[in-house]
């Protein structure tokens, strides 16, 4: 059995997201820019995708803009207004557990001068709104909060976060790339100025994003050249994607209220199992404020990457709590800003589920996770100590 449980890591894009892409590599291939029939009917369809991300949004049209991916948006919203806005102040506020398309460009900044605070979180993996109202200075310009946590599923405050900064006069960004599509973000409702999304996390093609940025903020162009994006972000149109990301955003919000229903039935089972069947776990994240579809448990005595290597061997995909896949065996930055040791962290497992999962694909892992634990455990010198009771 082949049982795909990574879709935080991406998503197949659905058959009705293919269907309506296709039609614009071969037949209606035309430049968007261009004037004649085919370039207008290009932007035409552009246009349409946008009508339709803007409305999961409850937002303007003319408040998203398409870009080449979730870490492009992000670099774009932080980037943008650290320039726009360093003649006002060069501080600004993220969180330590944020995905490096936001850390790394809070890094880059640090080096150009610009000041960044990197709030703690709590053992759940939440921001605490004190530190934040601790954290906030007459220099400070932007406060970037993720919506929810790609690892441990963690969803933050984010219409506390969003008031706080609207207070102080203090622009908002929230990278929304694992939340899109799980929960419903409206912008008429929550005081967020640029949000952060993907098509790939919500069965849409690889290699398209889009950033909603609230009408007025002015925010520096992270892209210089052609006039696209109403001269906001330049380079030709990825008109494919776009279109299927409008057609993956529309599925994706039609029954919402369906999906997180079905997804939690089949998380909070996945993840009562697996801690009943196996002793030493934790469970990573916030129980109750977590996205629908995330487990993320660490498995003391044992190496999350045995447990993939034997998780893959059974024919299950999955993805672990160290960075080894990029070539490096340290733990997540996550994993330790929630306060685990980096023992435990190296031992944690994220099983992502998604819209085509089913009850027999938890079944399998179920079934087949808990001698994968053991046969690691059984080779391991520390679990050996356990038995003994010397330790
Ligand atoms: N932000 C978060 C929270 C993510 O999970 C990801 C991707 O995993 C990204 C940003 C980057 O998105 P993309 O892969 O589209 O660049």
């Amino acid at each position: 059995m082949k049982v795909y449980m990574d879709y935080s890591a991406t998503t197949p894009v659905k058959k009705e997201v293919l269907d309506a892409m296709i039609p614009f590599f071969t037949e209606q291939y035309g430049n968007p820019s261009s004037i004649y029939q085919m370039g207008q009917a290009s932007k035409k369809a552009i246009d349409e995708a946008r009508d339709k991300i803007a409305k999961t949004f409850n937002a303007r049209q003319d408040e998203i803009y398409f870009t080449g991916c979730g870490s492009e948006s992000d670099n774009w919203a932080i980037k943008g207004t650290a320039h726009a806005l360093k003649h006002i102040g060069n501080h600004i506020i993220t969180s330590s557990v944020e995905h490096h398309a936001v850390l790394h460009t809070c890094e880059y900044l640090e080096k150009q001068g610009f000041e960044i605070t990197y709030l703690p979180v709590d053992s759940e993996g939440l921001v605490s709104l004190e530190d934040l109202k601790n954290a906030i200075k007459d220099t400070t310009i932007l406060i970037s909060i993720m919506y929810a946590n790609n690892e441990i599923g963690t969803i933050q405050p984010i219409e506390e976060i969003g008031k706080i900064a609207k207070e102080k006069g203090i622009l908002f960004h929230t990278d929304a790339v694992q939340a899109y599509g799980h929960i419903v973000i409206d912008t008429q409702a929550l005081p967020v100025d640029m949000i952060s999304v993907s098509a790939h996390k919500l069965y849409g093609p690889k290699g398209v994003g889009a950033l909603y940025l609230r009408k007025g903020i002015k925010i520096h162009n992270l892209l210089h050249g052609g006039g696209q994006e109403k001269g906001r972000r330049a380079g030709t149109e990825n008109i494919a994607g776009i279109v299927g990301f409008g057609k993956a955003a529309e599925m994706a919000y039609t029954d919402i209220e369906a999906h997180d229903k079905k997804l939690t039935t089949f998380r909070n089972d996945l993840t009562k199992r697996i801690m009943e069947a196996i002793p030493y776990t934790r469970l990573n994240g916030h129980k109750e404020k977590r996205l629908c579809n995330n487990v993320n448990i660490s498995f003391q005595y044992v190496e999350g990457e045995g447990i993939l290597l034997g998780l893959d061997m059974a024919g299950i995909s999955a993805s672990s709590g160290s960075a080894c896949t990029s070539g490096s065996l340290d733990p997540s930055h996550v994993l330790l800003g929630i306060g685990l040791t980096h023992e435990i962290a190296h031992g944690s497992l994220r099983l992502t589920l998604g819209d085509m999962t089913t009850q027999e694909e938890i079944d399998y892992v179920v079934e087949k996770l808990p001698a994968i634990i053991q046969r690691l455990r059984d080779m391991s010198p520390l679990y050996e100590q356990v038995k003994e009771g010397n330790r």
